[in-house]
């Protein structure tokens, strides 16, 4: 029901209970495991999940290399990140909105996922950046702007008037990109700007969505047959 409708994931927005419950089990059942949902709290802390289904404590940053275990990033403007790496098989999912880009969110995903690759030297990763609010729509104040592009120059932008705004998405994308990923794919759409999206800065009451990624296969240390 609006403000939530429709797929609203977040428990934490005022819907009802019953409804988050439903919903949260018809993206297990799209994504054909049972999903573990982040709880943003807009940090850089890392939470591993081990077995499916489990609840995760709060933490921007969701990790694993268990096969069968699948991540959910929720936001709503910030932007959901979703990583892959070939070496371990590890993904991770992350809420990473201006306080966590600010924070390093993005410096402290890859970190988690080289931890898990171990020993295992050769590998690729690949990201998939989420739908949030873009650099025309996302106006702060500038010493705000100043202090994310310390950390991310590429975030700096300004809105459609003119007047100082972020541009997270675009920031995320060079990040990834100088940590070495082969792949960053990028949604294109503004939640601010979409109204099948939600949208914080436009709605206020609003729910959350999801980005998913379902960690598929394990890669053992060494291959196989060899020493
Ligand atoms: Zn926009």
């Amino acid at each position: 029901m609006a403000p939530y409708a429709s797929l609203n994931v977040a428990t934490h927005v005022g819907d009802a209970q019953e409804a988050v419950a439903l919903n949260r089990a018809t993206v297990s059942a799209a994504a054909g495991a049972p999903v573990s949902f982040l709880t943003a709290v807009h940090g850089i802390g890392v939470v591993e999940v081990t077995s499916p289904g489990e609840e995760p404590g709060p933490g921007d940053i969701l990790v694993t290399c268990v096969p069968g275990v699948a991540l959910a990033a929720i936001a709503a403007d910030c932007l959901p990140i979703l990583l892959h790496d070939t070496a371990s098989g590890a993904v991770a999912a992350v809420h990473a909105g201006r306080e966590g880009l600010r924070r390093g969110a993005i410096d402290a995903a890859v970190a988690a996922l080289l931890d898990l690759r171990g020993p295992r030297a050769r590998g690729d990763f690949s990201a998939s950046i989420g739908p949030g609010i873009c650099g025309r729509c996302y106006e702060v104040p500038a010493p705000m702007r100043e202090e994310v592009a310390a950390r991310h120059p590429a975030a700096r932008a300004v809105t459609r008037t003119g007047s100082p705004a972020l541009d997270l998405a675009r920031a995320a994308e060079v990040r990834l990109g100088e940590l070495g990923f082969s792949t960053v794919l990028r949604h294109r759409s503004c939640t601010a700007e979409d109204p099948r999206l939600f949208s914080h800065r436009r709605d206020g009451v609003t729910g959350r969505q999801a980005g998913v990624v379902v960690c598929g296969v394990s890669v053992p240390d060494r291959p196989r047959g060899r020493p």
